[in-house]
């Protein structure tokens, strides 16, 4: 499998050598030259697998530059229920992303898949779990070292401390605004003791932390002396681990492969979306994929009007479901990028327009017409929203949601067809987003066991200013 840029000016490359990297070189983002195609008769057959099983069947067709036996045994270790165990119910944890039905709301069924079981609670674990691994795998054979450099408003960061903490070869140096994550979250990142972890908490907000990451970035000399890497959102490694939970999800709902089902997918940078896409281009049977925001609602205008429109950071809006505050989805490239028959040079065009005018519009162009064959419906939330859904799914089923499921769920709603299931992503668990849980419910949140003390643990962070050269004399000092 070669895999090639979306701005089609790089040489294509094997997966092993896009793993560790991000954009191209021509700026573009990295997919492969055509999508494998799975037949009904091999998606019967994987009925019933393990998920690391079915991880090994669809992972194998993107990377098969790693041996097979390798390959599955990753997966195995990487897909346990030791490390999946955090869900609401432990009957089905076998399943690592299980299927909770709601009920009939028209006639039509509506289920969360549970993308959030993992150890920050959040569905990132489920591909940044993975690439921890392979990560270690690949350093090891190459023998070389990398250092992560990231930042974080929440989410991302915790769940690759988690994935890379203790692996051989890898050390995580994580940007976050000091005093502006929650309480939780803080705990999550801070209570790590791993000597390869270190948690810098800048006197700043997020941006101050992005901005840092991307100086570094640009200075090519520092970055390629100090072997410096990143696991943003563009990874095709995450993208493409998470292709494997619409199977999986898929396969729970149905009997045959002669059924079809749609999700919907709270949605900010495009990453978990961009994988439904990926899997119903394979040949899964998705009928319709939604795309949820919140506030922050590039994504939903696009699919609406087909006027693609970049946020400024500033018309960016700080909500109740902040995973999902983004300004431009930095994912939507690969969508584009099909959207225009794979043509590497007119996707290079219309991002060209996002870089010099803010966006582009294809309302007036036939694939806007046509986009209908992509299956894509889309829809937003507001924080009032999410507190009557939170509050009515709690009524109707005795379920706790969190926000970004919350936007899913009632987005998904707004979008049932009878005789389709519906599955709505979970991508979070409520204790992760207590404060509004507390406002829509006057209850806390539920948390898992192994949860309840986090917050009193020993914290360990260094602060650091909001200064290039800190960040760069603390990350020398502490080198791979
Ligand atoms: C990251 C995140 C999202 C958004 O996912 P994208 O891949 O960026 O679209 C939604 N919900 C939660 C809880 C997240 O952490």
């Amino acid at each position: 499998m070669r895999y090639q840029s979306t701005r089609g000016n790089s040489t294509q490359q094997s997966f092993l050598e896009i793993l560790l990297g991000g954009l191209a070189p021509d700026g573009g983002l990295y997919l492969p030259t055509q999508y494998p195609q799975v037949t009904s008769a091999q998606l019967d057959s994987w009925r019933g697998l393990p998920y690391a099983d079915l991880a090994y069947e669809v992972l194998s067709l993107y990377c098969d530059d790693i041996p097979e036996s390798d390959l599955r045994t990753l997966l195995r270790k990487t897909y346990t229920d030791q490390v999946y165990c955090n869900g609401r119910s432990q009957d089905n944890a076998k399943d690592i992303t299980p299927l909770h039905w709601l009920g009939e709301e028209g006639g039509t069924r509506i289920g969360l898949l549970s993308l959030s079981n993992g150890p920050t609670l959040a569905f990132k674990d489920m591909a940044m779990q993975l690439l921890g691994n392979l990560f270690e795998y690949t350093l090891k054979r190459a023998g070389q070292k990398l250092n992560i450099l990231g930042a974080t408003s929440g989410d991302t960061g915790s769940a690759a401390e988690y994935a890379m903490r203790g692996k051989e070869g890898v050390k995580v140096f994580m940007l976050s605004p000091r005093g502006k994550m929650s309480a939780f979250q803080s705990a999550q990142m801070y209570s790590l003791q791993d000597p390869n972890i270190f948690n810098l908490a800048v006197a700043g907000v997020f941006d101050d932390c992005q901005d840092i990451v991307k100086a570094v970035s640009n200075d090519h000399a520092f970055k390629a002396n100090n072997q410096i890497g990143t696991v943003n959102s563009i990874n095709w490694g995450r993208v493409v681990a998470q292709v494997v939970y619409y199977f999986q999800g898929y396969l729970l709902a149905t009997k045959s492969s002669a059924e079809k089902v749609s999700f919907t997918v709270p949605s900010g940078n495009f990453g978990n979306i961009c994988a439904g896409h990926i899997a119903r281009m394979m040949g899964l049977p998705i009928k319709h994929l939604v795309a949820a925001t919140n506030e922050n609602d590039v994504l939903d205008e696009f699919f609406r009007t087909g006027v693609y429109r970049a946020r400024k950071s500033a018309e960016t809006l700080h909500t109740s479901s902040p995973s999902m505050d983004i300004s431009k989805a930095s994912n939507f490239e690969r969508f584009v990028f099909d959207l225009l028959s794979q043509d590497g040079k007119a996707t290079a065009e219309k991002f060209k327009q996002v870089d010099e005018a803010g966006g582009f519009d294809i309302s007036q162009e036939v694939i806007f017409k046509e986009m209908g064959k992509y299956g894509f419906q889309s829809g937003r939330s507001t924080h009032q929203n999410r507190l009557d859904t939170i509050r009515n799914i709690y009524q109707q089923y005795g379920t706790m949601i969190d926000t970004h499921t919350a936007d899913g769920v009632k987005v998904a709603r707004e979008h049932l067809q009878a005789g389709i299931p519906m599955i709505v992503l979970e991508t979070a668990l409520p204790v992760k987003f207590e404060e509004t849980i507390e406002e829509a419910l006057g209850r806390p949140a539920e948390c898992p066991p192994a949860f309840k003390d986090i917050k009193s643990l020993p914290q360990y962070v260094e602060n650091i200013d909001a200064d290039i050269n800190q960040v760069k004399d603390f990350i020398t000092a502490h080198l791979n």
